[in-house]
């Protein structure tokens, strides 16, 4: 567990956002962010940061695990839910403008807070405050990183001599799992996908009972939570001796992964980074099959800040931790992609999955 000081040092990093945000404090309702703030982990919280502090919203199935693990000056526990309990906590006090979350506040939640908090308290919208905080990470977070993904790598390496024909896709993603489940993982950090023959063209397929069959690919891609971090992870296999064309492929989406990551390095452009990948596979006539953004920052949620897709002008920053997760999709024939995790340095990137990305022939 991070120590007081750690949270501290995120509040007040906070607090200097929401005085340029024209905001006396924050709601912050995305549990994701409370976490980050406060180290609580349970399913129902809320915490209002202010100039005096941090109060926990929470309810009586979190009274005794807020003392536990909660870091804020206040916990209040209520049976009416944080929302309400954060209006009423609000009303005697001095008018504020008190900042929410938008993207993560529903209008019935809003009208809760402002039934219970009166007329005092005026809401102002604010976006991805928290987030841009967590899009830089600490190297403590890095490191909790590294261990998962060093779980995820082990996992799949040990199923991978499961893979044969007749094995259906969904024994596979159970396998991985419960494997994930087994090395220590709280959980999957998204539904595993394991896709074989012409369902590997779905860059997002579900495991359907189909089985595999000889000469045909079969793609992984699996995320493990391990101390409250991500990874995310993509290989491609093929059952058998892989034909020409299929090496082919692979081999340009390997280039274009390189060319990804070589162009990762703070102060680069988001959008370069998905440029060099595409560029590449505009060289083999692949691109028009590259059918998603190149990659996604992760850390507490798999889907955070950076975005390296087409238009994003933001720059990358030391700290950022990032997939790099081109591929090809061809409909009714297969797909390929190879994912990894890396991290943004000063001198440039460093590794966080390290995994063979050749085309394991099985
Ligand atoms: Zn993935
Ligand atoms: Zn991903």
């Amino acid at each position: 567990m991070r120590s007081s000081r750690a949270y501290r040092h995120r509040v007040r990093a906070l607090r200097r956002q929401l005085a340029a945000a024209g905001c006396d404090g924050l709601l912050v309702t995305h549990l994701p962010n409370v976490f980050y703030l406060c180290g609580f982990t349970g399913s129902a919280g809320a915490l209002l940061v202010r100039a005096g502090g941090c109060v926990l919203f929470t309810d009586g199935r979190y009274a005794v695990q807020a003392k536990q693990e909660g870091h804020a000056t206040r916990v209040v526990v209520s049976a009416a839910g944080p929302l309400k309990a954060a209006g009423e906590y609000l009303r005697p006090r001095e008018a504020a403008r008190l900042g929410i979350e938008q993207a993560h506040l529903t209008l019935a939640q809003i009208t809760v807070l402002k039934a219970s908090g009166g007329h005092k308290v005026r809401l102002r919208r604010t976006a991805g405050l928290v987030e841009a905080l967590r899009a830089v990470k600490q190297p403590e977070e890095v490191a909790l990183m590294r261990k998962a993904a060093r779980l995820a790598q082990g996992v799949l390496a040990e199923v991978l001599p499961l893979v044969r024909p007749g094995v259906r896709e969904i024994e596979l993603a159970a396998e991985l799992e419960y494997r994930m489940r087994l090395a220590g993982a709280s959980g999957p950090a998204f539904d595993t996908i394991v896709a074989s023959g012409p369902r590997t063209a779905l860059p997002h397929a579900r495991p359907t009972s189909r089985r595999l069959r000889q000469n045909e690919l079969v793609l992984f891609d699996l995320g493990a939570i391990l101390s409250n971090y991500c990874c995310d992870l993509t290989r491609t296999v093929f059952l058998g001796r892989a034909p020409k064309r299929v090496r082919a492929w692979h081999r340009a989406v390997w280039e274009a992964h390189e060319a990804a990551r070589q162009a990762v390095r703070p102060e680069a452009p988001w959008e370069d980074v998905d440029r060099a990948a595409r560029q590449v596979l505009e060289r083999h006539q692949l691109d028009q099959y590259f059918t998603h953004s190149t990659g996604h920052g992760l850390g507490i949620e798999v889907h955070e800040d950076p975005r390296l897709a087409r238009g994003q002008k933001k720059l990358l920053q030391a700290g950022n931790a990032i997939t790099i997760e081109p591929g090809v999709y061809l409909e009714g024939v297969g797909g390929i992609r190879i994912e990894d995790d890396i991290e943004v340095t000063a001198q440039g990137h460093r590794p966080i999955t390290r995994m063979d990305s050749e085309l394991i022939q099985l």
